[in-house]
């Protein structure tokens, strides 16, 4: 089984598994980067197209997708496709050739999110969780509540931590930049930090990321950690619980530069 990150747009991935004959794609924005790597493995046939939400820039590419492959569409049973798509809701499985995918629903980016999680034999899992779950960050809250995209957080959180992170977008620097003012004491993130620095400089992806790293360095996944929360009620001190703190922390980073 090979995972790969397809670059679109400035800043997006679309994730690509590939595994004998067939291939299967996460969130495409965009269908020219994947149909540039289909016509480099001829014999490839890409037949499943998952999607974790409705936003363009992770479903702009199904029409003509599905158009050229006739490939199935799946995706949150709770938002509107542009294509047929059989809907997923929390609990869901979807096999996939020698795999099978939980499905999770995690509200806060836009109230139907999904996120896909799968043990490959032999590897370490792998998470498709879109634009909830960033390294080092979140996804913005455009539909959800603070407390929805705290939960949704908590139970990625709670899969096993060498699942690979398999995020929809590079964010990782910026984000990391932002943790650093939070946290500036995190021995892990200074660390990790370098680490991505010089990745980007290579200009390499900083995914997919260990979810054992993210919980050590990413700070909308410690907001209950006492250096955390000590630090956003310095900045708001509205911070009085879990749910207010991760508010909090979130709109600090929102106005953040
Ligand atoms: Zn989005
Ligand atoms: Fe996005």
């Amino acid at each position: 089984m090979e995972l790969i990150a397809l670059p679109a747009f400035a800043d997006n991935y679309i994730w690509l598994m590939h595994k004998d004959h067939h291939a299967l794609v996460v969130d495409p924005g965009d269908s020219a980067p994947v149909l540039a790597w289909m016509q480099k493995h001829p014999g490839v046939q890409l037949d499943t197209i998952l999607v974790t939400h409705h936003h363009a820039d992770h479903t702009g590419g199904l029409l003509e997708l599905v158009n050229r492959t006739g490939a199935r569409v799946l995706g949150p049973a709770l938002e509107e496709m542009p294509v047929t798509a059989q809907g997923l809701v929390q609990g869901d499985v979807v096999d996939w050739h020698e795999l099978s995918f939980d499905v999770h629903e995690v509200p806060g980016h836009t109230l139907g999110h999904i996120a896909f999680w799968t043990q490959p034999p032999g590897q370490d899992a792998v998470l498709f969780c879109g634009d909830t779950l960033f390294s080092g960050g979140c996804g913005r809250l455009f539909e959800g509540t603070p407390a929805q995209m705290l939960d949704s957080l908590d139970r990625l959180a709670a899969l096993p931590g060498n699942t690979r992170v398999c995020c929809a977008h590079e964010y990782t620097l910026s984000n990391l930049r932002f943790a650093l003012a939070v946290e500036p004491g995190n021995p892990a993130l200074v660390s990790h930090a370098g680490l991505c620095t010089r990745l980007r400089e290579q200009g390499l992806p900083t995914l997919p990321v260990a979810l054992h790293t993210e919980r050590a360095i990413n700070p909308f996944l410690r907001s209950r950690e006492n250096s955390i929360s000590a630090a956003v009620r310095l900045h708001n001190q509205q911070a009085v619980d879990a749910v207010s703190t991760f508010a909090a922390l979130r709109q600090w980073k929102n106005e953040f530069r």
